[in-house]
C-alpha cells in the first residue's frame, strides 16, 4: 500500500461496496445468507481490494530471511502483531516457546578430482560444520535413497550421494517422494562410515543454485555435516562416475547452534458474533530458510490468510464462529526434541490442548502463491448441502473439487488432526513452487499478484461459509491415530 491514506480510502471503499452488495436497501442490520456474503467477499478479493501483495512485500523487504529463532524472525512476529491490531483483529497475541536455533554460516565445495572444478552447495539445516579445515572424500552415488538405506557397503572415509530426481506435479507430491533422503539420509550415511553427505537437490529446476532444508536429529544430533548439491552439479558428479572416475569433494561448512533462543507463533482473531467459543482456524508459518527471503515459503501464505480475515474483518457484520489466524514459527526446523518439523504447529497445539474440541476446521497455506485449484473437505461433510455451496462459490475461481478427502493439512496443521480437528485444504497449484523452494531464489518478484488475490478469494469466500454457521465438520470425521 503506498500510503496510510490511500490503504484508509481503499479499505473504506470495501466496506461501502460490501455492504451495497450485502445489506441492500433496508437491511443493514441483519446478515446477508452466507453464500451471498461469500460470493462478495470473492469478488472484492478480485477487485484488488486484498491486502495480501503488500503485506508480503512489507514482510520480505523489512526483515529479509526469517530462520526460526533468529532477531529476523523474531522482529517479524512482532511487526505482525502490531499490525493485526492495526488492522482492528481481536485477542493479537504472541506465544513464544524455547527452541534450538541454527546459523549456516560460510560453506563451500569442490571437486578436486579427478579435475579441480566448483560446486553450489547448501548446509542442510541442522547440520553440523566440518571441521575447520572440512571434510575431503571420495563420492560414493546411490540413485535413491532406497539404494541407500538397501546398501552393505562400507562407506569409511567415503562421502555418500544420493541423485535421486525430484518429479515435477502440480499437486506437489513428488516432493513427498524425493524428501525422504534429506530426512533420513545423514543417517543411513553415518551408519556405513561415511564422513558427510551429499544429496542431489530436492527440486524441479536446472539453476545452479542448491535447495536447502530440514534434515532429522538422531540422539539429539545430525549425525554428519550434510548438504544439497545444485542440481546440474549432481548431474556433473553423475557423467564422472560414467566415464569410470572417481570424483573426490571437499566441503567446508562453519555452521553453528544457538542453544536457549526462542521462536513464537501468533495469533489473532476475528471474533464470532453468536458462536465466539467455536474456532475456525488459518494458518501458515512466518519462519523461512535463511537463502533467500521467504516471499513464497510462507509470506505469500500468512498474506493470503491475513488478507482473506481482513475482508471479513471489514464487513458490517460478523461471522458467528471465531475466526482464527496463527503464524506459526519455526516451522522449518527440526529439532532434538521434535526430530522433524512442524515446532510451532506442536506448541500451538500443546498448548490449545483443552480447546481442541472448539476448533471446528483448520487449514494452511503453505505451497507458494499460485492458482488454487481444488478444495478438498472433511469426510463429514463430503457430501450435503456445505460442499456444494462451497464448489458454487469458488468454481468461477476454477477451483474444483479434490479427489479425495481432505487427510493431511501440512506440517503446522496436522498435529490440529492429530488432536482430532476437522482439516480442509485449498490445494494449490505447485508445478513451479519447486523450482524455487528453499533457494535464494525465493524473492518477491516470484508472486504473480493475480494468483495471489485468487487464493485471497478462495480463502474469503470458504472461511465464510465455514464459520458463518453451524456444520459440524467433525461428526463422521475419521479418528486418526497419534502416529
Ligand atoms: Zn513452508
Amino acid at each position: 500500500m503506498p500510503n496510510g491514506n490511500n490503504a484508509r480510502r481503499a479499505l473504506t471503499g470495501v466496506a461501502l461496496l460490501l455492504c451495497a452488495l450485502a445489506c441492500g436497501p433496508g437491511r443493514a442490520e441483519s446478515t446477508p445468507a452466507p453464500e451471498t456474503v461469500a460470493t462478495q467477499l470473492r469478488e472484492a478479493a478480485l477487485a484488488g481490494h486484498s491486502i495480501a501483495y503488500s503485506w508480503v512485500s512489507e514482510l520480505t523487504t523489512r526483515f529479509g530471511p526469517r530462520p526460526a529463532g533468529s532477531p529476523g524472525e523474531q522482529q517479524a512476529a512482532e511487526w505482525a502483531a502490531a499490525k493485526l491490531k492495526a488492522l482492528g483483529f481481536d485477542n493479537v497475541h504472541i506465544e513464544p516457546f524455547a527452541l534450538t536455533g541454527w546459523v549456516r554460516g560460510t560453506e563451500s565445495a569442490a571437486l578436486v578430482a579427478p579435475s579441480a572444478q566448483p560446486l553450489v552447495v547448501a548446509a542442510l539445516g541442522e547440520s553440523p560444520p566440518t571441521a575447520a579445515n572440512g571434510v575431503e572424500g571420495d563420492v560414493v552415488i546411490f540413485r535413491s535413497f532406497q539404494e541407500l538405506a538397501a546398501s552393505r557397503a562400507p562407506l569409511a572415509g567415503k562421502i555418500a550421494m544420493v541423485s535421486q530426481r525430484m518429479v515435477r506435479t502440480q499437486d506437489g507430491e513428488g516432493y513427498g517422494e524425493a524428501v525422504a533422503p534429506r530426512i533420513d539420509g545423514p543417517k543411513e550415511a553415518a551408519q556405513r562410515g561415511a564422513v558427510a553427505f551429499l544429496l542431489r537437490s530436492v527440486g524441479t529446476d536446472s539453476h545452479r543454485q542448491a535447495h536447502t532444508g530440514t534434515t532429522r536429529y538422531v540422539d539429539a544430533k545430525v549425525p554428519v555435516p550434510s548438504f544439497a548439491l545444485s542440481n546440474p552439479d549432481a548431474d556433473q558428479l553423475e557423467r564422472i562416475v560414467a566415464l569410470g572416475q572417481i570424483p573426490r569433494v571437499h566441503l567446508y561448512s562453519s555452521a553453528s547452534y544457538v542453544a536457549g533462543t526462542h521462536s513464537q507463533n501468533v495469533v489473532a482473531d476475528l471474533k464470532g458474533s453468536t458462536r465466539s467459543r467455536e474456532v475456525v482456524l488459518l494458518g501458515a508459518h512466518l519462519d523461512s530458510w535463511d537463502q533467500g527471503t521467504g516471499a513464497l515459503d510462507d509470506g505469500t501464505g500468512t498474506a493470503i490468510i491475513v488478507a482473506a480475515v481482513k475482508l471479513m474483518r471489514d464487513l458490517p457484520h460478523r461471522p458467528q464462529r471465531t475466526v482464527r489466524v496463527v503464524l506459526y514459527g519455526a516451522e522449518e526446523v527440526a529439532q532434538p526434541n521434535a526430530p522433524f518439523g512442524d515446532f510451532g504447529g506442536n506448541a500451538y497445539a500443546a498448548g490449545h490442548l483443552s480447546e481442541m474440541p472448539l476448533h471446528v476446521l483448520a487449514g494452511e497455506s503453505d505451497l507458494g502463491a499460485d492458482r488454487v485449484y481444488t478444495l478438498a473437505v472433511p469426510e463429514a461433510v463430503a457430501k450435503g448441502e456445505f460442499r456444494q455451496a462451497a464448489e458454487r462459490v469458488l468454481r468461477p475461481l476454477g477451483v474444483l473439487p479434490a479427489p479425495r478427502a481432505a487427510e493431511e493439512g501440512g506440517a503446522d496443521v496436522d498435529p490440529l488432526a492429530r488432536a482430532g480437528v476437522p482439516l480442509f485444504s485449498l490445494n494449490q497449484d505447485a508445478s513451479r513452487y519447486f523450482d524455487l523452494h528453499h533457494t535464494p531464489d525465493d524473492t518477491l518478484d516470484k508472486v504473480d499478484r493475480a494468483q495471489l488475490d485468487q487464493n485471497v478469494a478462495a480463502w474469503a469466500a470458504f472461511i465464510w461459509l465455514a464459520a458463518d454457521g453451524d456444520v459440524d465438520f467433525r461428526s463422521a470425521a475419521p479418528q486418526r491415530s497419534g502416529s
